[in-house]
């Protein structure tokens, strides 16, 4: 019999295990991959930031910074962390007043979050096209990590503080009676709590318990370049629409490779993983618009995974369903940086020590909202 049952060895399952067994309480993860990580977080680029429009998301990802940021010293793992900072650049008016609006919302939330003039962004990333680039935000305490570093490094952590993990093992039905009985395709669990952290797989396993959870993936595709000497620091994201894809970010691994994202306009639903002939192109040429001192890198390899989408773009945490069925998934383009930020809410929930600003986000991500509009920096 274990307090509490995690399904799902991701971004956000590892590091809520770690949370849990810090506190003591015995923990199983169960996933059907190999090892942990293996689902959408390894296809994760790495960008880990606090600059969203959304409050509770500011306050997940500040938590998780600090996590990321101290990793090292506190643990002695390189998880490839790097205070690149992200800039969100500007070459229209209408993004130049979207990205300014949110400014003062955000600084108050305690991000380090600052409009910069052109000259500026010329400084931050030498060589940007200068052609009608009218500012943007830096945000410098902002950066990156290797997702699979990451959470290999949370998976060792939670493991020395007691966790179990079940690899290569799929829950195939979660049943109520007093306790959860978790049936999988190896064998039977029991335990008081269940937390449902199954990313692309969160509807399915939500439907287990009769909940419907909104969570729907959609895919995108990523690409990394050889290594090459740095040139450039912060995150650079571009949050225009093109024909055929929205924003699309990239920045400068720790080792020296440019790692980078699209974004597909309209999305495509699914969960699929092959990657397409259509990305390279067409993310090539918007980048290499952007940042001519791209043009002449060579590309080594592109991957696709997902989205973990929710219609607002924002995750659902918090309790759902049958009493001590608890859900902290629908992550979108934002697991990995938010991890050890919900590991944390969702420990605190699980053993009744929440904060008032965790209950700040647990309204805010909670499932019987209205799921209408979407977050600015989605
Ligand atoms: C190309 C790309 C780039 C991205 N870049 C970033 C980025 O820079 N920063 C960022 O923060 N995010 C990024 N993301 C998003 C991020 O990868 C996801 O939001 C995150 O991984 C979701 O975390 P999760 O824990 O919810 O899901 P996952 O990491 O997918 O974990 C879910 C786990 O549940 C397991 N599972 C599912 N069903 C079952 C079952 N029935 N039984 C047992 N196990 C089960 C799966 O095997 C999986 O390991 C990116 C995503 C993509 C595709």
């Amino acid at each position: 019999m274990y307090e509490i049952i995690i399904i799902g060895a991701g971004s956000v399952g590892t590091p809520t295990a770690m949370s849990l067994a810090e506190r003591g309480i015995r923990t199983l993860v169960i996933d059907s991959g190999s090892s942990a990580g293996q689902g959408n977080n390894k296809c994760a680029i790495g960008g880990i930031r606090a600059t969203h429009s959304d409050q509770a998301k500011v306050a997940l990802s500040l938590h998780s910074l600090k996590t990321f940021s101290t990793w090292e010293e506190a643990h002695g793992d390189d998880i490839g962390w790097h205070m690149g900072g992200y800039t969100f650049v500007a070459y229209t008016e209408a993004i130049s007043e979207s990205l300014q609006e949110i400014i003062p919302g955000q600084q108050k939330a305690g991000l380090n979050i600052g409009w910069h003039d052109s000259d500026e962004i010329k400084k931050l990333v030498p060589g940007i096209n200068p052609n009608g680039l009218l500012g943007g935000t830096f945000s410098p305490e902002d950066g990156s990590a290797s997702p699979m570093e990451s959470c290999y490094a949370f998976y060792r952590h939670a493991v020395k503080q007691g966790a179990e993990f079940h690899f290569g093992e799929t829950v195939t039905s979660i049943k109520k009676k007093g306790t959860f009985t978790i049936t999988t395709d190896k064998g039977e669990y029991e335990a008081a709590q269940v937390i449902n952290c199954a990313g692309s797989f969160a509807r399915e396993i939500g439907a287990m318990v009769g909940v419907d959870l909104p969570v729907y993936p959609d895919m995108h595709e990523a690409g990394i370049t050889e290594p090459v000497k740095r040139f450039f620091n912060p995150m650079v994201v571009d949050i225009s629409r093109t024909a055929g894809s929205a924003n699309y970010y990239f920045y400068q691994y720790s080792t020296g490779q440019v790692v980078f994202c699209i974004t597909p306009d309209p999305p495509e639903l699914g969960k699929g993983t092959e990657e397409t002939s259509v990305f390279l192109p067409q993310v090539a040429r918007r980048m290499v618009k952007l940042y001519p001192r791209l043009a002449n890198i060579k590309v080594r390899r592109i991957w696709r995974g997902c989205y973990p989408q929710t219609p607002d773009g924002t995750p659902i945490l918090g309790q759902a369903g049958p009493e001590g069925f608890f859900v902290a998934a629908g992550m979108c383009g934002q697991g990995f940086m938010l991890g050890p930020g919900v590991g944390e809410v969702m420990a605190r929930l699980a053993t009744d020590q929440s904060t008032e600003q965790d209950r700040m986000v647990l309204n805010a991500m909670r499932l019987d909202r209205e799921f209408i509009g979407t977050e600015v920096l989605k």
